[in-house]
Parts: structure tokens; C-alpha cells; sequence
């Protein structure tokens, strides 16, 4: 299944697939989106290891991390 997600910095949003073999060097961020991003990394590598989870793509579009995207039924036409 190709499960939709975003990126936690920019506005991209896409599937697992299309993010997958892209390799884009993070830009700098400021302090508090650093750390926004360490977060969400850690708490990925939690669920990795738990083994609920595979490891999401990183975006194409700026390198950082992505979180699925739960559609709701309202919004799936999207
Ligand atoms: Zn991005």
C-alpha cells in the first residue's frame, strides 16, 4: 500500500513511493525546528524498533522528516 505522507517543514505532501529514492541534503534550520525534528526522529526510531513501523522517506523537496497523513473521508478525494 502507498501510504500517503507529508514533510514536518515545508508544505510537500505526497505518497511513501514518490518520496522514496530522492536524496536531498537538509537545509539548515533554525534552533527550534532543529529540535522539532530531532523529536520526530526519535520518536520514529522508537516505533522502528518496537517494529510497528517501518522508517518513513525523508521529503524530496527539503530532506527533512515526514509523518503519514491520516485522510479522513472528507478530505480523500484530495
Ligand atoms: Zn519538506
Amino acid at each position: 500500500m502507498d501510504n500517503a505522507i507529508r514533510c514536518t517543514i515545508c508544505t510537500w505532501r505526497g505518497t511513501e513511493s514518490e518520496a522514496h529514492g530522492v536524496n536531498v541534503q537538509p537545509a539548515p534550520l533554525p534552533p527550534e525546528l532543529e529540535e522539532i525534528q530531532r523529536a520526530y526522529q526519535e520518536k520514529q526510531l522508537e516505533e522502528e524498533q518496537l517494529g510497528g513501523h517501518h522508517r518513513l522517506p525523508t521529503c524530496p523537496q527539503c530532506g527533512r522528516v515526514t509523518v503519514a497523513v491520516h485522510l479522513h473521508r472528507s478530505h480523500a478525494a484530495l
